[in-house]
């Protein structure tokens, strides 16, 4: 007996066999299942009965009240003389120009130019150097971001961010959230179900107006890269922008879904939002946009209507060697 008891034991005794027992289960899950146990329900019980929001439903729900549009062709944003310093690199160098309600106006530039900083000066992810930058009168260079979306002036950034597990509708709900008084986090626990309501029927008029209203239930990390790009703007939209910023949006796509990304911009424009793109490919800006800006090393190299920017001396050197 006494020799039973001091033979080592694979499981002890008083809980110890609970402990490993439950050790092993957390091990499986998280290989098995890293995001939780939800979407292996949901797999196999499918949700079914009535989708969060319909084409149909949304156009029941009463909408945000829409921000006052500036008349098409009046000043938008004025930027004079912009700067970014980060140490002793000048990203940004003393850019200026404007743009007006209902144009579209192209950042062109080789790789490390300064474009993005650029666009994070426009919209508050960092505060200007040096310069000043007005959106409708309004002193941006170094307001919050948050404020300035506020303002009406909404962006995608150069790489895709969406939360994939959610629906392409819930996606574009968050772009609305800043149109609601209520807070989204409180509209989307549910304690507040008409503004539930108002930010998914928002969304979906989005989806409606890019054109991806059948998408609405689906994951956004299961759409292709051309549909996320939309969904971006589409999110960007809820926001109701006067002035939308848009990084690299055709960068990876199909040459089908860039000609759909330029229709859409293209109607954007004839609506009145005034459109900023950052863009490397060339024909995609050549054939879409009223205007360029061309920067190198920071600073403004070129400005005109894209056949001027073409015959460029000056911009034909700085690509010199770029793939374009
Ligand atoms: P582009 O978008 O035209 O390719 P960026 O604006 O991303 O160029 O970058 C311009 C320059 O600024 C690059 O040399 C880059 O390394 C630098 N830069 C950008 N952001 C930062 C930062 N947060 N800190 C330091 N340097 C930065
Ligand atoms: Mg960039």
């Amino acid at each position: 007996m006494a020799c039973n008891a001091s033979r080592p034991r694979l499981v002890g005794s008083g809980g110890a066999t609970e402990i490993v027992m439950l050790g092993l289960v957390m091990v499986v899950l998280l290989q098995t299942a890293p995001r939780g146990v939800t979407p292996w329900l949901l797999r196999l019980f499918p949700a079914r009965g009535r989708p969060l929001m319909d084409l149909d439903r949304a156009k029941t729900v009463e909408p945000f009240a829409a921000r006052p549009k500036p008349e098409r062709g009046s000043e938008i944003l004025v930027v004079e003389g912009a700067t970014k310093r980060f140490g002793g690199l000048t990203a940004v160098n003393g850019v200026s120009f404007d743009l007006k309600a209902g144009e579209i106006l192209g950042v062109i530039g080789p790789n490390g130019a300064g474009k993005s900083t650029l666009f994070n000066l426009l919209t508050g992810i960092s505060p200007a150097t040096a310069g000043e930058i007005r959106y409708r009168g309004d002193r941006i260079e170094r307001m919050a971001s948050r404020r300035i979306a506020r303002l009406g002036v909404a962006r995608t950034f150069q790489h895709v961010l969406l939360r994939s597990d959610m629906s392409a509708l819930e996606n574009v709900a968050v772009g609305a959230h800043l149109r609601s008084d209520r807070g989204y986090l409180s509209a989307l626990l549910r304690l507040d179900r008409r503004e539930e309501e108002k930010l998914l029927a928002e969304a979906m008029r989005q989806l409606e107006r890019v054109g991806l209203a059948h998408l609405a239930q689906e994951p956004a990390g299961s759409l292709a890269l051309g549909q996320q790009r939309i969904l971006e703007i589409a999110r960007a939209l809820a926001a109701d922008p006067a002035l939308l910023l848009l990084d690299e949006p055709a960068a990876g796509l199909r040459f089908k879904e860039k000609q759909e990304l330029a229709d859409l911009l293209s109607k954007l424009r004839e609506e009145g939002v005034a459109v900023l793109v950052v863009e490397h490919d060339m024909n995609f800006v050549m054939n879409l946009v009223d205007r360029l800006v061309v920067i190198s090393f920071g600073q403004k190299i070129c400005e005109g209507v894209p056949s001027h920017v073409q015959n460029d001396v000056a911009v034909q050197e700085a690509y010199l060697g770029v793939a374009a």
